[in-house]
């Protein structure tokens, strides 16, 4: 089973990268401005041949790749602007909510993703505290982060939360398996594949990540799933990876590599 799933966090106006989500420096780079969003929309709806959701593939589909709309962290701008967007594109999209924030200054509130989900967007867990290092975390709080999230979440709706997407782009197996442990039935992360897989009885599906810059070309790209795009961020991705685990001396060196190819075109990706 194959999808193409492109990652987004907030959209903010004016250049107020703080309005929405973690208000911090490294998280800025993972904002659009709106019109830049919009393009990004435009592009993407141009040559989408599936608009899907997450319930298309865990109800199994025929034809083309569904395209999926993603946005991590639950900043305010979810509710006031891209769900806005999207359905006037006629998008339905994912909205992956840090719950410890929930309600919180910059962060959407209970009574928004109420309505989000009324309208037909898919709310998920994206953890109850956005662990740094996910991977790294021990089973328990593993089982913790992703439980205590979706009970959280389902109190709020009303109703039984099955998807999530991983934390700062922190994924292993056993992220996965502690998420089907915890009763989610689908798990995105920021993995550059269009090829999901099963863990223990959860749908594990990758994403591409947007970053603020990214011209909507590689949206639309991406949105087609045009190969050579595709590619090229599996290899930063993957770069990067091999980068951080060897560290030391090396990393710096292959890390500024690995952004300075991302200037010329795709977007790397080391957030969610
Ligand atoms: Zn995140």
């Amino acid at each position: 089973m194959k999808a193409l799933a492109l990652l987004y966090h907030d959209v903010v106006d004016g250049g107020d990268w703080d309005a929405s989500g973690f208000p911090d420096p490294v998280s800025a780079t993972y904002k659009f401005d709106r019109h830049d969003f919009e393009r990004h929309l435009e592009a993407a709806s141009a040559v989408a041949a599936r608009r899907g959701t997450v319930y298309d593939l865990v109800e199994g589909l025929l034809g083309p790749p569904p395209v999926l709309l993603t946005f991590d962290d639950g900043g305010a701008s979810a509710y006031g602007c891209v769900a806005d967007l999207l359905e006037g594109a006629g998008w339905r999209g994912h909205f992956f909510i840090t719950t410890d924030y929930l309600g919180t200054p910059g962060f959407v509130g209970g009574a928004q993703i109420r309505e989000l989900a009324g309208r037909g967007h898919v709310i998920g867990t994206h953890s109850c505290s956005h662990p740094t290092r996910m991977a790294r975390c021990s089973w328990d709080r593993l089982i913790g982060e992703w439980s205590r999230s979706a009970q959280a979440l389902a109190e709020v709706l009303g109703e039984p939360v099955r998807v999530g997407s991983v934390p700062g782009g922190a994924f292993s197996r056993r992220v996965a398996a502690a998420a089907a442990a915890a009763g989610l039935t689908a798990l995105f992360t920021s993995e550059p594949t269009v090829r999901c897989r099963v863990v223990d009885g959860c749908l594990v599906v990758g994403r591409y990540t947007l970053r603020r810059g990214a011209p909507a070309a590689v949206a639309a790209a991406l949105a087609s799933g045009a190969v050579a795009v595709r590619l090229r961020q599996f290899w930063l991705w993957n770069l990067k990876k091999v980068a951080k685990a060897v560290g030391g001396d090396l990393y710096p060196a292959l890390s500024r590599l690995v952004h300075q190819r991302a200037r010329h075109g795709s977007p790397g990706a080391t957030r969610a």
